[in-house]
């Protein structure tokens, strides 16, 4: 049977943008109810993207590093502890354009809220070979600034030839041994200036025409095994591989509802987490074609619930009292 559910505010995501966004909330006296998802074939999972790493070592307050599924799930009890309520379902649809404000789980429930918080993430691209899925994080990344450290004085390869591609390996240049990027295409796409950076560094070398077939090794990666199409097959050893072909903000709920910019990011209005839609707001990556850290999604989330809590004061104070306020 359907149940249909009252809240002030829904925040959809569970990572450390929707997770930081419900302490503040939850301690505003506004008992956020939090859809975390689930394990999707997508590769959407409570905890978000932390979870699919170990050492976090660039979150401020843990002097020797973090292991990533346990600060969420710190966040979480953080968040549960002031009263939000966390609950383990995706939601398979949403209508933000009425009020209240809709929102549908995939187990059939309805839920409507006052104000939504959006915290969905992005999930990076990835080149579709089994062998990657094996390897993530353990020699294969999709963010340099999180694990370009790991591979001091080492050898990798950056998959991709946009502009993103080419910040990856001007980072990665400057911490690992060599960096080979391997572009599929005859001419990077990268902007002129960041390819100009990139060329200038003595330790990266740059393969046109060229597709990751594979990513080989035991317990973590050794090599990739590449082809060219006028040149045989060949194994190029590589103790890391950062993929750089962009990633995929998940908005797919609020097609039509919420506007995106060019790169389909939603637009947040200034300096703030209000989206052009009142009474919605947005953090975390999906909101963020730039910083996608956990950090600055932590603190987007916290920007979200201020916003969020101004907006119902000012718009709805019975509501928002109404919660516990
Ligand atoms: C392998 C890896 C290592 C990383 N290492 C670091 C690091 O060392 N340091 C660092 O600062 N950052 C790191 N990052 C980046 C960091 O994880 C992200 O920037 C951060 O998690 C973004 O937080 P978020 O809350 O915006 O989104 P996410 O963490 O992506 O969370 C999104 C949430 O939305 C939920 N969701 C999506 N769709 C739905 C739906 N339809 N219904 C309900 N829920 C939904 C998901 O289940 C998930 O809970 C790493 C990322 C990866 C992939």
């Amino acid at each position: 049977m359907t149940t249909i559910t009252d809240h002030a505010v829904a925040v959809i995501g569970g990572g450390p943008a929707g997770l930081t966004a419900a302490i503040y909330l939850a301690r505003a006296g506004l008992a956020p109810v939090v859809f975390e998802g689930d394990h999707g074939p997508d590769g959407q999972r409570p905890g978000g993207q932390l979870t699919t790493t170990t050492a976090v070592d660039n979150y401020p307050g843990f002097s020797t590093g973090v292991d990533g599924p346990a600060l969420v799930a710190d966040m979480r009890e953080q968040a549960r502890r002031f009263g939000a309520t966390i609950r383990t379902e995706r939601v398979a649809a949403a209508d933000v354009r009425g009020h209240p404000m809709r929102v549908r789980t995939e187990n059939g429930d309805e839920h409507t809220a006052v104000a939504v918080v959006v915290a969905t993430g992005a999930t990076a691209r990835m080149l579709g070979l089994p062998s990657e899925a094996r390897f993530l994080g353990r020699g294969v990344s999709t963010c340099a600034t999180c694990d370009g450290h790991f591979f001091r004085d080492r050898h990798v390869a950056v998959v991709g030839g946009g502009d993103s591609a080419m910040e990856e390996a001007l980072a990665l240049s400057h911490l690992a041994g060599a960096v080979t990027v391997v572009y599929r295409g005859a001419r990077l796409r990268a902007s002129h200036v960041m390819q100009q950076r990139v060329l200038a560094r003595a330790n990266v070398t740059l393969l046109y025409e060229t597709v990751v077939a594979d990513i080989v090794g035991d317990q973590k990666v050794s090599a990739v095994s590449l082809v060219h199409p006028t040149a045989r097959q060949r194994t190029l050893p590589v103790d890391g591989v950062f993929l750089a072909i962009g990633h995929e903000p998940n908005t797919g709920l609020f097609a039509g509802q919420l506007p995106t910019d060019e790169r389909g990011y939603l637009v947040t209005v200034g300096r703030t987490a209000c989206t052009p839609v009142p009474g919605v707001f947005a953090c975390g990556d999906v909101q963020d074609p730039t910083y996608k850290q956990a950090i600055t999604a932590a603190g987007s989330g916290c920007m979200a619930a201020l916003d969020t809590e101004r907006w119902l004061r000012e718009r709805d104070p019975v509501t928002a009292n109404g919660f516990g306020g």
